[in-house]
């Protein structure tokens, strides 16, 4: 976002900078009269413009070391490929955005020599002709400026359009890293984040948290009959019913292989209750049968074990309360949901 808005920044300083060409320069030398030396004064827009944007490549390479870095080194859920390709167009971005930055720095050192040079003579000049002569020179000198700026901000926006786009590829691997591949919610290290947050929130706001911890009912069994196949197809479906039933400000996430975890940020326990009670209703409700060969799986039920946060709880002391009362709900019979009430 930083890198984005920098490099915005620049180009739209170039773009303002382009009205005058020689305005580019981060000195320069106006008005020669009288055979007299002009005065020689700092082009603030210009030197924003290069400053932003050399901002905008150290952005670039600290959203490289935040973002792809430690990408690479987590579980095989993130396409290595994808990173890696990114990672290696970003590069090349940024060498090139640096390429342009130099050789726009090499032609404003030679465009400065090429003003002090004259001014140095002109204050020496007598004769008309000989001022005529250096004049052209300045304005052939500034025409080669002109051309170079115009050239360099057409460069600066392709890069900064490709630059946004790998933005964009980079926080799409970043949301993948946070997703289940069979469910498509949340995975472990979302609801990692997502309960630190909110315990984070709760303690700070006192408001009301709430978590329901949810596990299918004798798994191995489906998996061992059906096949693990028809498992993932169940899992699927019960992913399915608990988004469907849950609010927006709700977190979801696979918590491990069939056991799912709702963080209920500003709810009472009696309200996550019933809504674990509608989820439990809907799964086990559900008739399940593989579609090619139309045999029948029947009902698949699951437990569920719900917790209100208490005041200096932390995260993990949390889950395992809830954890508990998955546990109890199990012990009791399965299919049901048990709470603190
Ligand atoms: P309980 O009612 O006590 O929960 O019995 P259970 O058989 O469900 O026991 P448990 O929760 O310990 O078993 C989990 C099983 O889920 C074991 C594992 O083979 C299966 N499993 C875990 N992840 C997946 C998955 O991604 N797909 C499939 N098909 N099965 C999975
Ligand atoms: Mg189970
Ligand atoms: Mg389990």
């Amino acid at each position: 976002m930083l890198t984005a808005v920098a490099i915005c920044g620049a180009v739209i300083a170039l773009v303002i900078s382009d009205a005058d060409p020689a305005s580019l320069l981060t000195l320069r030398t106006v008005s020669v009269s009288g055979g007299s030396a002009g005065d020689t004064r700092y082009n603030l827009p210009g030197i924003f413009a290069f400053g932003v944007l050399a901002a905008s490549v150290c952005g670039g390479v600290a959203l490289l070391g935040r973002l792809v870095l430690p990408l690479i080194h987590r579980d095989g859920q993130v396409s290595i490929d994808r990173v890696a390709s990114t990672t290696e167009a970003f590069g090349r971005e940024l060498a090139n955005v640096l390429a342009i930055i130099r050789s726009d720095l090499a032609n404003r050192e030679a465009y400065r020599n090429s003003l002090a040079n004259a001014q140095a003579r002109l204050v020496r000049l007598t004769e008309a002709e000989q001022v005529r002569v250096i004049a052209s020179l300045l304005v052939a000198e500034n025409e080669r400026m002109r051309l170079a700026s115009v050239d360099d901000k057409g460069k600066i926006e392709a890069c900064a359009r490709e630059i946004e786009s790998l933005q964009t590829r980079l926080r799409g691997a970043e949301e993948e890293t946070l997703k289940d591949p069979l469910t498509g919610i949340g995975n472990r290290r979302l609801f990692d984040a997502a309960m630190k947050r909110a315990v984070d929130t709760g303690n700070a706001d006192q408001t009301p948290l709430s978590l329901i911890m949810c596990d299918i009912d004798h798994f191995k069994r489906v998996n061992d009959v059906f096949g693990h196949h028809v498992g993932d197809e169940i899992i699927k479906a019960l992913a399915g019913i608990i988004e469907a039933n849950v609010r927006e400000t709700d977190s979801v996430a696979r918590y491990g292989g069939e056991e799912f975890a709702i963080i209920l940020p500003g709810t009472k326990q009696h309200v996550a209750k019933e809504m674990a009670e509608r989820i439990r209703r809907k799964f086990g409700a559900k008739q399940f049968a593989i579609r090619k060969t139309n045999q029948k799986i029947g009902q698949v039920t699951a437990s569920f074990g719900v917790a209100e946060h208490r005041p200096g709880d932390d995260a993990q002391t949390f889950v395992q309360r809830a954890d508990a009362k998955l546990y109890e709900a199990k012990a009791r019979g399965r299919d049901r949901v048990a709470d603190f009430g």
